[in-house]
């Protein structure tokens, strides 16, 4: 038997830079193909913000990082794991992989600390003492201890937000990604979940980021890619992609947006 708590390799080892490299990805949905011949890079400690009109791809492509998509053909790596290898056990892949959601997803009949225990429970076989004194750390980090008994319908988004990060952070992600979790709070909310993503920025969490928020993009971004018709048309470093952009329909997607 092995222990399960141990059990998981480490994504990446010291003489790899790549926590998620993207080979000429393509992904249909029958007919309609969603995402053309995708390249990309992302280095340990990074922050990738990914933006791109409505329908581009942005979820579609998160998803297939985290091998909730089938990949109809190229190569994804999370550190030495080709995602696309059949022998590769993907439920080992994702212990690596933490997703924060537009709707937060938290389950409506669990309390707060019940939400963040449930994998370290059911995935690492933490003992139930163990697993609330993490979540209650955990919920410490993103500013909610006194909420941990409480039931998500109590909470406002922002907070259900910081708990679902909270979550996603409680396997020990070694990348974090998020699919626009500041688009359904309502604006008074949307700087406290800022607040705790910037945070994990600053400690060094590999990060890639699907958001509108063009400020934070710039702010809290190494790189930032635009996606459009399914390929990433430009990308660089926030200066380059907000100051000078090249391709028109960056300057077509900027215009509206900024
Ligand atoms: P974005 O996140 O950039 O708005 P998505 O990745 O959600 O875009 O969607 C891209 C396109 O793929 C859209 O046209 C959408 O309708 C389609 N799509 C996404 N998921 C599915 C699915 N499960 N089945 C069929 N079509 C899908
Ligand atoms: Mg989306």
């Amino acid at each position: 038997m092995t222990n399960p708590e141990t059990s998981t390799i480490p994504l990446v080892t010291d003489d790899e830079t790549n926590v998620i490299r993207i080979e000429n990805l393509h992904k249909s949905f029958g007919e309609h193909e969603v995402l053309r011949g995708v390249n990309a890079e992302v280095k340990s400690g990074e922050v990738v913000c990914v933006i791109g009109p409505s329908g581009s791809g942005k979820s579609t492509l998160l998803r297939c990082i985290n091998g909730l998509e089938t990949i109809t053909s190229g190569n994804i790596w999370l550190g030495g794991y080709n995602l696309s290898d059949e022998k590769v056990d993907l439920n080992e892949v994702r212990k690596h992989v933490g997703m924060v959601f537009q709707h937060f997803n938290l389950f409506p009949n669990m309390t707060v600390v019940e939400n963040i225990t449930l994998a370290p429970i059911q995935v690492k076989k933490y003992s139930d003492d163990r697993a609330r004194k993490e979540a209650l750390e955990l919920l410490r980090r993103v500013g909610l201890e006194d909420k941990a008994d409480a039931r998500p319908a109590s909470l406002s988004g922002g907070q259900k937000q910081r708990v679902a990060i909270a979550r996603a952070l409680a396997m020990n992600p070694e990348i974090m990604l998020f699919d626009e979790a500041t688009s359904a709070l309502d604006p008074e909310m949307v700087g406290e979940v800022l607040g705790v993503i910037r945070s994990l920025a600053d400690e060094g969490m590999t990060m890639v980021l699907v958001t509108h928020e063009m400020g934070f993009a710039r702010e809290v971004a190494d790189r930032v890619a635009f996606i459009d018709a399914g390929v990433i048309q430009e990308h660089g470093s926030p200066e380059d992609i907000f100051g000078a952009p090249k391709s028109p329909r960056l300057k077509d997607f900027l215009s509206k947006v900024l």
